[in-house]
C-alpha cells in the first residue's frame, strides 16, 4: 500500500527562542513529523514559513495528500498566492489538519469564510478533552476523555461555520468551553481543526494528542484526490 503523503507547515518563529527549544528541540514540526514515522503509514515532508514559497511549491502540494498546518504570529507574512494555492489543493481534494492558533491562519479563515476569533488566556490551566463522537474515526483508539495537564486556554465564542462533524470539546480549569475538533468538507477535501498546541507546552508528545494527530491525517487522506467530473454529462443510454 503507498504511503499518505503528509507535508507539515510550521512558521517555525516560537521554536527557534529558547525558551521553546527547551520544549521542543527539533520545532513542533520536529516532533509531529516524529509522529506521523514512528506510525509507519506516512511519508512525511517539512515545509517552513521562511524557505522559499514557504516550502509550499506546487512540487511540493502537487505531491501532498494532507498538509498540516500550524501558525500564529506571522499569519499575515504568509504569501496570497500561496494560500490561493493550497485552497485550490483543499478544494481538489487534499486534507488540510489545522492546529491549534493556525485558527487564525489566511488558509483556514478563507476555507471556512468566518472571522474564526475567539477567547483566550495563558495561565497553564487543565484543559479536559470530551470525546463528543466515539464513532469517528478520529476518535479511534481514545477514552471518553483525556486531559492536559497544562495547555494554552481557549474559550467560546469561537467564530466558526457549525462544523460538519464536531468530535471533541474541550473544558478548561478556568470555567472555558471550547469546540476543539472540527471537521469540514469543502469542495472534495476534507478539513480538520484541532484545538491543542501551544509553543510553550510539550502537548505534541502527548500519547493522546498522538493518537489524533495520525487519525486525524488518516481521515483527511480518504478519497482525497479521487477525481470527480464536472460540466456536461450524458445519459447512459449515449455512452
Ligand atoms: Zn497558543
Amino acid at each position: 500500500m503507498n504511503k499518505i503523503r503528509v507535508t507539515i507547515f510550521n512558521e517555525n518563529m516560537h521554536d527557534k527562542t529558547e525558551r521553546i527549544l527547551e520544549v521542543y528541540p527539533n520545532g513542533m514540526h520536529g516532533a509531529i513529523k516524529e509522529c506521523l514515522d514512528a506510525d509507519g503509514r506516512f511519508e512525511t515532508t517539512i515545509a517552513l514559513q521562511d524557505m522559499p514559497e514557504h516550502g509550499l511549491t506546487d512540487e511540493v502540494l502537487n505531491n501532498t495528500d494532507v498538509l498540516f498546518w500550524w501558525g500564529h504570529m506571522m499569519h499575515h507574512e504568509v504569501d496570497d498566492a500561496v494560500v490561493q494555492k493550497v485552497y485550490d489543493r483543499v478544494i481538489d481534494g487534499m486534507g488540510l489538519v489545522v492546529l491549534h492558533s493556525g485558527h487564525y491562519s489566511k488558509i483556514f479563515k478563507k476555507l471556512l469564510g468566518t472571522g474564526c476569533d475567539l477567547k483566550w488566556r495563558e495561565t497553564g490551566d487543565l484543559e479536559r478533552i470530551w470525546v463528543l463522537k466515539p464513532s469517528h474515526p478520529i476518535a479511534a483508539g481514545l477514552d471518553e476523555y483525556f486531559e492536559l495537564p497544562h495547555e494554552e486556554t481557549y474559550g467560546e465564542h469561537f467564530a466558526i461555520p457549525t462544523p460538519d462533524d464536531l468530535v471533541f470539546m474541550s473544558w478548561f480549569s478556568g470555567g472555558e468551553v471550547f469546540r476543539s475538533g472540527c471537521c469540514y468538507e469543502r469542495g472534495n477535501g476534507k478539513i480538520f481543526y484541532f484545538r491543542p498546541g501551544h509553543e510553550s507546552f510539550p502537548t505534541f508528545y502527548d500519547a493522546n494528542i498522538r493518537k489524533v494527530l495520525v487519525n486525524s491525517a488518516l481521515w483527511a487522506a480518504t478519497d482525497c484526490g479521487k477525481k470527480q467530473t464536472y460540466g456536461h454529462w450524458l445519459p447512459d443510454y449515449n455512452k
